[in-house]
């Protein structure tokens, strides 16, 4: 494996040794691996995402929204298992040894964790084209599993859909997307403290990274169960909405990167859920049921059933 010249050790040094505010981080960078205690009674959530250049984000994006996106995936993961974060490894490869990249990426990364109380604990830097993983650990109490959704539940989603669609629509036709939904393209806000609120009302939960009838799709699967999602109730921006786009439902059904939660619940936890996430503030929308029936129904205002729409993001579709 090629790695950075003499530099390498130097760069570790100047952008990832930042400091460790964690005390059960024993050992963090600088060893062969990082010591860490996990607490007494919880589970060890881990996961990990990688972001590559010219697919998960465009070649020219500021490298502030890279740092922050790279960790925000991994994060929204955590939340999407009622996980509390704790800590994080970075494998990077870089093109080059550049501060005007790396400073900014840092940036973005690290001021994210700092809002979450994370830590880096250690990683790994070669040489190459630009891709970054990240591997995410946390610990889990009562987790939201895919395979726990049941008939008569109601799928609830967070936020909106379909803004991050439609910015990348935007973008592919060389033209200027909305502000407001090109920052929640680059920047965009893990649900952590909703999902840890969640434990205590969902059962089954996922977020949003590949688009909703993807994404929804893997928990039906796995709890073998079938769904109806009402199209016009799913919650769209003001700004999706301004556009008066014919695309809006489909950037809603089936775009990704909004990363919002969608989880399904008992219908008589929903009141209590709604009171909690509004002092999160926190939007959340009933946009279906779960049924015994298998399969995924998309009903239109009249209550129609729409032709099947086009699943999600697909690396090898
Ligand atoms: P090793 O040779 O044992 O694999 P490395 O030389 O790759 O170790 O890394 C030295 C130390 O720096 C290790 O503790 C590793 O976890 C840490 N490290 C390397 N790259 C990164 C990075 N991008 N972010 C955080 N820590 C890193
Ligand atoms: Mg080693």
């Amino acid at each position: 494996m090629p790695v950075l010249p003499s530099s390498e050790f130097d760069l570790i040094e100047q952008y990832f040794c930042g400091g460790n505010t964690r005390k059960d981080v024993l050992l963090g960078i600088g060893d062969d691996a990082a010591l860490l205690t996990v607490p007494a009674g919880k589970a060890l959530a881990v996961s990990v995402d990688t972001l590559v250049a010219g697919v998960h984000f465009f070649d020219d994006a500021p490298p502030a929204s890279i740092g922050h996106k790279a960790l925000a995936v991994n994060l929204s993961d955590m939340a999407a298992m009622g996980a509390e974060p704790a800590w994080f490894t970075l494998a990077i490869t870089l093109p080059e040894n550049d501060d005007a990249w790396l400073r900014p990426f840092c940036t973005g990364m690290f001021s994210l964790a700092e809002q979450y109380n994370i830590t880096l604990v250690g990683g790994d830097t070669t040489r190459g084209p630009l891709c970054l993983s990240i591997q995410m650990s946390g610990f889990c109490t009562k987790p939201l599993r895919r395979d726990k959704a049941k008939p008569g539940q109601l799928i609830m989603v967070s936020g909106t859909l379909g803004d991050a669609a439609a910015a990348v629509a935007a973008i592919k036709k060389n033209q200027q997307p909305d502000d407001t939904m090109r920052q929640k393209l680059l920047y965009p806000e893990p649900q952590i403290k909703l999902g840890l609120a969640l434990v205590n009302y969902a059962d089954a939960a996922i977020d949003i990274s590949d688009g909703l009838v993807a994404d929804l799709g893997h928990i039906l699967e796995a709890s073998q169960c079938g769904a109806t999602l009402y199209r016009h109730q799913l919650p769209l921006s003001s700004e999706l909405l301004a556009l008066h786009s014919p695309e809006q439902w489909h950037y809603a059904l089936a775009g990704g990167d909004d990363y919002q939660l969608c989880f399904t619940l008992d219908p008589e936890h929903a009141p209590a859920l709604k009171s909690v996430a509004s002092t999160l503030g926190v939007q959340l929308t009933v946009i279906g049921v779960i049924d015994g029936e298998p399969g995924l129904r998309v009903l239109d205002e009249d209550g129609c059933e729409l032709s099947q729409t086009s699943g999600g993001y697909d690396h090898f579709g």
